[in-house]
């Protein structure tokens, strides 16, 4: 008998909605509350008669604390399931701090002016949520998120210490369109414009944006251009993870994304400089959000499966080790499923375990925590039961 605040109604929203009402059993009760009621009403009117779970909706400025806490009084949920963007992640841990809510979240915060992001700014909340006596879960999407149940797991089960982690995020989805993100465009532009980076025993290496390129070969997709990125679960799992000499992220992307990503850098639309346009205050990069397609609108078109895991190498019992753990999933059958694409499943399906593991206690510490301090098995087994099983390679093809 439990009740979670979902705050937000885009593309992950919609999937953590639809999770939330196949598992009524846990999700006894949902509120669904952003800032434009209307796209929560719509999610309530398709569910509605089709789950037992019981259906509100709110609208919110996610930005106000006052309007978040008016709203957490009002609603009493169990948990708050923050996958608005993560320019609202602190507003919302300081309504559920003074409300003494659980939170969750997939994107670890930034602040709107600088495309920075890192946990710094979350972590700092860790002994005020202690002394609260409630739970944070820190990016419990998929990346962040099930990698580091990934890296846990291997941990766990496989290995003493871990000394490489390679990550392979890959899209082998077509959605027809010549340029499209597949989560919100700002965030994935500001990502993916960025320096990327790694660690390497124990600091950070900047590249320029996009100048590591390797080609891998992925189990049902097959072989795609990756891109080394800064990420933000390198942070953490550095941190958490026993052993760790170098931790790396790629990313695949095709040349068209590219190309399109190169010219709008070149003509300034990525920039997040405010510029003066007909009198009125505009951000380049938010107006290429508006004319872009809305992600949550990919679903229909997207054919293609994408790849996701993490290539762990280290030492068992003084001998060397090679495991690779991934999830294969298919963005026609999510759109099948729950009518979105995989990007917006794999981050969704996610977030609703992750939340089932505080409100059933499994992961219930007082604190501010990464997904990879916890127990892993019973994530690893909602992974296989809500719709994305993992497969295992103890021989895996390495990245050089
Ligand atoms: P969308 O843009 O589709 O949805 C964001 C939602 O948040 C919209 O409904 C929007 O409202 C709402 N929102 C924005 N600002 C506010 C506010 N001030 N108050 C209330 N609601 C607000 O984004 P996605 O669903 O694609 O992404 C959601 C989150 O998931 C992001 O933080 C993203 O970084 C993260 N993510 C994480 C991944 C992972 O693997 N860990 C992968 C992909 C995404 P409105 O409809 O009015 O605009």
């Amino acid at each position: 008998m439990s009740k979670a605040l979902i705050i937000g109604a885009g593309g992950v929203a919609g999937v953590v909605i639809h999770k939330c009402c196949q598992n009524s059993e846990v999700f006894t009760e949902i509120c669904i509350a952003s800032r434009t009621k209307s796209k929560c009403d719509k999610f309530k009117e398709e569910l509605e008669g089709k789950t037992a779970t019981k259906i509100t909706t709110a609208q919110v400025d996610a930005n106000s604390v006052p309007q978040l806490v008016e709203l957490i009084n009002k609603e009493k949920p169990d948990i708050v399931i923050n996958v608005a963007l993560p320019y609202q992640d602190l507003t919302i841990m300081d309504a559920c701090l003074e409300t003494k809510t659980d939170y969750l979240d997939t994107a670890n915060y930034e602040p709107e002016d600088t495309a920075k992001f890192e946990y710094k700014w979350q972590w700092a909340y860790k002994e005020r949520f202690e002394k609260a006596g409630i739970t944070a879960i820190l990016g419990c999407g998929f990346d962040p998120g099930v990698t580091g149940v990934f890296s846990a797991y291997a941990q766990k089960h496989y290995f003493d210490e871990i000394n490489y982690i390679d990550i392979l995020d890959c899209n082998g989805g077509d959605h027809g369109y010549p340029f499209a993100t597949n989560f919100n465009p700002e965030i994935n532009i500001r990502e993916v414009s960025a320096k990327g980076s790694y660690i390497e025993d124990g600091k950070w290496v900047e590249t320029e944006p996009m100048e590591i390129k390797r080609v891998y070969n992925f189990d049902e997709v097959g072989e795609k251009d990756m891109y080394l990125l800064h990420h933000e679960e390198l942070e953490s799992l550095a941190i958490n993870i026993k052993g760790i000499k170098r931790i790396r992220f790629f990313m695949t992307f095709g040349q068209s994304y590219l190309t399109h990503l190169k010219c709008l850098e070149n003509v300034g639309m990525t920039s997040i400089e405010p510029i003066m346009y007909e009198g009125k205050e505009i951000v380049p990069l938010q107006f290429l959000k508006a004319v872009l397609p809305d992600p949550a609108s990919l679903g229909p078109r997207t054919v293609g499966k994408t790849n996701i895991g993490c290539i762990c190498q280290g030492k068992k019992d003084g001998k060397p080790v090679n495991y690779y753990v991934y999830n294969v999933c298919d963005h026609q059958e999510c759109y099948k499923e729950v009518g979105s694409q995989a990007v917006s499943y794999t981050t969704g399906v996610p977030a609703m375990i992750g939340a089932e593991m505080v409100l059933t206690g499994k992961w219930k510490k007082s604190g501010v925590y990464n997904v990879e301090e916890f127990d892993p098995d019973p994530f690893m087994e909602g992974l296989n039961k809500w719709g994305l099983p993992w497969k295992e390679n103890f021989d895996p093809v390495l990245v050089d």
